[in-house]
């Protein structure tokens, strides 16, 4: 057996067998966290027309400039209404914010620096007035048909706004994924069901799922297997007939009941990789199915478990959903930390701010990855490279959020 693979060379071993998800059509409101499958252009300039931005009166800047203080208010501009036309120099219109600017004006005073009298606004002297003053000039932001949304963009706020203001009522994505946990374990039991002192919750299909529901990834279905390889087989062959990902917890390792990677290959899911040069969730195990469906065994340890969905599972999510890949953000060490074994370490920690260099990553060690009490006010965690090594305080390590 050769060297193991480092996370880098695991992650990317992940992304090169995970195929895109077919793009389907879906209706904007079941867009968030999408990513788009065609580019979007504008519909109209953005603005669309001259747009009013407060609430006030509009005029011409000429007569201002000819000393005129004072206006007689000739009508109302609303927004949502065709655009009135100012006959008289000597009035105004009184306009809303989003109105159209009527036309014969050229500038917005806002109301808070009017006086409003008889039918009468006077403006005072003060005012800075110039053309297009409190007015969002036509295709200031962006002109008909320019390219506002590319191929691969992940939707969120601002992109659907964007995607909505181009008149679309729904748009091309890459399908969401059907996913299903499957934890192992004769031990396990159920939260809410009575339990003996050698017994353990299950907990891991929970922080999975909260992790994966935090990204958006919401199609996640459970299931709970015993370590009996001929369980195991079955369930796990009909599990890879409906879901498009499959993540195990537990069975991976060396023990006597460590069944799964045997009943993964039973099932066809060809091995892609079994170990990882990391420390906790070294013995992951990851695979593709027949069908193409990417399998991720998980090791059980909760520590283990969540780490190595954050670092490869949601990568291999992501790249199913046709996203881009984000690398992980550097953040400087708040303490210096030291690597004994000659591992990638995957150290949880807690943001904080330090005086002296922003915004830092605190560590906060567990004991053993079966410690998950200890991640408890933990904001993810850094990786750190293979020891032995000592890294300073202030050394930047890529930080992954839980
Ligand atoms: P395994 O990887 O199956 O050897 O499990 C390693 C450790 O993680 C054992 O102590 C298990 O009891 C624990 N464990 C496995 N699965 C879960 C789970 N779903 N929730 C909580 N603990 C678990
Ligand atoms: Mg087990």
């Amino acid at each position: 057996m050769g060297p193991l693979p480092t996370p880098a060379a695991a992650e990317a071993l992940v992304r090169e067998r995970i195929r895109t998800l077919p793009v389907e059509s879906r209706p904007l409101a079941s867009l968030a966290g999408a990513v788009l499958a065609q580019a979007v252009r504008a519909e109209r300039d953005q603005p669309p027309f001259d747009r009013v931005t407060m609430d006030g009166i509009a005029f011409s800047s000429a007569a201002w400039r000819e000393g005129r203080r004072r206006f007689a208010i000739a009508g109302t501009q609303a927004a949502g209404r065709p655009p009135l036309r100012l006959e008289a120099a000597d009035a105004c219109l009184e306009v809303m914010t989003g109105a159209v600017l009527p036309a014969g004006c050229d500038c917005v005073v806002p109301v808070e620096r009017l006086r409003i009298a008889d039918g009468f606004a006077e403006v005072s002297e003060d005012v800075l007035i110039e053309p297009f003053a409190n007015v969002h000039t036509r295709g200031l932001d962006c002109r008909e048909g320019d390219m506002l949304l590319a191929r691969g963009t992940r939707l969120g706020g601002p992109e659907l706004a964007v995607l909505a203001s181009a008149g679309l009522p729904r748009a091309d994505v890459h399908a969401d994924p059907r996913i299903i946990i499957v934890t192992t374990g004769d031990e396990l039991v159920e939260p809410g069901e009575p339990i003996e002192a050698w017994q353990v919750r299950r907990s891991n299909s929970h922080a999975l799922r909260a992790a994966l529901a935090l990204r958006g990834f919401l199609r996640v279905a459970d299931d709970h297997l015993p370590d009996d390889p001929q369980v195991l087989r079955d369930r796990l062959a009909v599990h890879l007939d409906t879901h498009d990902l499959v993540v195990l917890s537990g069975g991976v390792s060396m023990g006597r009941f460590d069944h799964v990677p045997q009943a993964l290959r039973e099932v066809g899911v060809e091995e892609v990789f079994h170990k990882v040069a990391q420390r906790p969730g070294k013995p992951l195990w990851f695979g593709v199915s027949r069908g193409g469906q990417p399998v991720f065994g998980l090791p059980g340890n909760p520590v283990s478990a969540l780490v190595c969905l954050v670092r490869y599972v949601v990568p291999g999510l992501l790249a199913a959903i046709g996203a881009r890949p984000a690398p992980a953000e550097p953040i400087p060490l708040g303490a210096p930390c030291r690597v004994q074994p000659p591992l990638s370490l995957f150290l949880p920690v807690q943001l904080e701010r330090s005086p002296t260099l922003g915004l830092v990553a605190m560590p906060k060690p567990t004991r053993g990855s079966g410690d998950f009490i200890s991640l408890l006010g933990t904001d993810g965690f850094v990786e750190l490279p293979p020891g032995p090594a000592d890294y300073p305080s202030g050394y930047l390590a890529p930080f992954h959020r839980w």
